[in-house]
């Protein structure tokens, strides 16, 4: 999950760095108010943590992804390489479903934790 503000001048999307679950974390960790350059326009303004909007981090998803890819083709050598070829095809059925298992797992905590983020308004 990313988070972001919309510059008040611009409308350019400016992520906000922080790891806070819910705004009233990111209020103890920014404060309440906290101001921000824009990148683009350069104009610095005070946004308050109900401005933060938190969103679905692709960077994320993709890393998720990855490394599950990895594992999951340890493991299905893991059954090439100790197993007979019958047990193989089920090395086969967990490689391809290992990964979306988690993926919607991961996914729908992400979605949660976003939409737990978003209701919340301190
Ligand atoms: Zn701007």
């Amino acid at each position: 999950m990313k988070k972001e503000v919309r510059c008040k001048k611009c409308k350019y999307v400016i992520p906000v760095k922080s790891v806070a679950e819910d705004r009233a974390k990111l209020a103890r960790e920014l404060g309440k108010e906290f101001t921000l350059t824009c990148p683009e326009c350069h104009t610095i303004s005070t946004y308050h943590v109900n401005d933060v909007k938190a969103k679905k981090s692709f960077f994320t998803s993709m890393l998720v992804i990855a490394i599950m890819w990895i594992a999951t083709f340890v493991i299905a050598y893991l059954f090439y390489k100790y197993f007979d070829d019958s047990l193989y095809y089920y090395g086969l059925l967990v490689f391809i479903g290992i990964p979306s298992v988690i993926l919607s797992i991961y996914s729908k905590a992400e979605t949660k934790q976003i939409s737990y983020f978003n209701r919340y308004k301190k």
